[in-house]
């Protein structure tokens, strides 16, 4: 891709003109968390600056200014997400929150004889608090398999469905191999049996522009930090009759309606979820980042990045001995790989020496790690304002350690 302006777009990030063991940056662990533009820096700078106050309940001035930019980024994120009302919209403290703030509401709705069904491909995050779930409600927990090319078998799912089904939670993306699930497809067979189904966009969010209404998802959530926003704050998208039926999560401070000895009523939504001091400053430099995002584009962002795996995975593949994890036909820039006979982890050390960042171990995603017998892997993870210097850097680097360590 030759018009991607990649040179500006390096310079919006301070972090990449940084050395590392002398070496500069190559900063290839995007799936764990993004890095930050100055746009957003700035951002959060000027809310401690000239508008740092408590929101919601103040009548002075800096209340309810950082009340309007922090219900302003809500708003830029419901049209970011194209949810239909502002209420569906609430903020977390992220991808890990959002989902357990789900399972704490089904755990009271869900009894023994329903059926969940959970993909191997998830993140620990979506899986433990849905074994907390059925633990406490008697529901029990099914799996839906995977492929050995990282595809989720939908041969499978479709067996899996049935009149018990309550919910289904999927990712949209594998954090661990970089899948693209076809939740389009499992978002419609849940329905059918009129099952609700939450996906996990954690590792989406980044490359794709979710359509939560054109995907009829009952549930969505995000972290910002793995879209060039703050770590500590995300959103939760729930369908607002969702909402509206499920038990609060928290209790606290800015999520009543009347309090008293007696007995407490609940506020509407957004607030109902949203108990506390929320991470004001990070809300709004999360709609920050939406912003950068958007002015980049998520077409041209998903071209470019796709360039760089294509190329990462060519040439990563002409080494000997080096075995790829997740070869999905749709995936995007998260390249797993383990070199016969080394640990992942002294991969990783030697290339950090380098300069060079990537990932090892499990990825929080042991289920998969077992399905395939190891017990990690290295990953490198793309972002937009990567170069193909870099995928040549990494390249040069892996085989480094391969002769090193052979
Ligand atoms: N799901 C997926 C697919 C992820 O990649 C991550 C982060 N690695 C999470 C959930 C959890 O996100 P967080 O730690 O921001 O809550």
């Amino acid at each position: 891709m030759t018009n991607f302006p990649i040179d500006k777009i390096r310079l919006d990030f301070p972090i990449l003109q940084r050395k590392v063991n002398g070496k500069p940056l190559v900063y290839l662990d995007n799936a764990a968390t993004s890095q930050t533009p100055k746009q957003v820096i700035d951002c959060i700078v000027e809310y401690y600056s000239l508008y740092n106050a408590n929101i919601h309940r103040g009548v002075h001035t800096l209340s309810q200014e950082a009340t309007d930019a922090y219900e302003a980024a809500r708003e830029k994120i419901r049209v970011h997400f194209n949810a239909k009302h502002r209420e569906e919209i609430i903020f977390t403290s992220g991808t890990t929150e959002g989902i357990n703030l789900v399972a704490h509401g089904f755990s009271k709705r869900l009894k023994k004889g329903d059926e969940v069904i959970v993909s191997a491909l998830e993140h620990h995050s979506n899986i433990v608090p849905w074994q907390m779930m059925c633990e406490e409600t008697g529901a029990k927990l099914r799996v839906l398999p995977m492929l050995p090319n990282g595809e989720l078998d939908m041969n499978a799912y479709a067996d899996l469905v049935n009149a018990n089904t309550k919910l289904v939670f999927v990712n949209h993306i594998s954090n661990a191999l970089g899948t693209i699930n076809p939740i389009k497809q499992i978002i419609e067979k849940a329905k059918k049996v009129g099952a609700a189904v939450l996906i996990d966009g954690a590792q989406a969010a980044p490359h794709i522009k979710a359509d939560v209404q054109d995907l009829d998802v009952d549930f969505y959530v995000v972290s910002a930090h793995k879209m060039c926003g703050p770590t500590g704050v995300g959103v939760l998208f729930g369908k607002k009759t969702w909402l509206e039926k499920l038990h609060p999560y928290q209790g606290g401070g800015e999520m009543i309606d009347q309090v008293s000895f007696e007995q407490t009523t609940y506020a509407g939504l957004p607030h109902k979820f949203e108990a506390g001091t929320p991470n004001i400053c990070g809300g709004i430099a999360f709609g920050a980042a939406i912003d950068y995002m958007n002015t980049i584009g998520f077409e041209a962002i998903a071209q470019y990045e796709h360039d760089l795996l294509v190329k990462a995975t060519q040439a990563l593949f002409e080494i000997d001995g080096l075995k790829i994890y997740g070869t999905a036909k749709e995936k995007t820039s998260v390249i797993s790989f383990n070199i016969e006979g080394i640990h992942p982890y002294d991969i990783g050390t030697i290339v950090d020496k380098l300069g060079i960042a990537v990932r090892t171990g499990h990825h929080c995603a042991k289920p998969i790690m077992d399905y395939y017998k190891i017990p990690g892997t290295v990953r490198a993870s793309f972002a937009f304002y990567n170069t193909f210097e870099e995928v040549e850097a990494l390249v040069q680097a892996v085989k480094k350690a391969k002769e090193m360590l052979s």
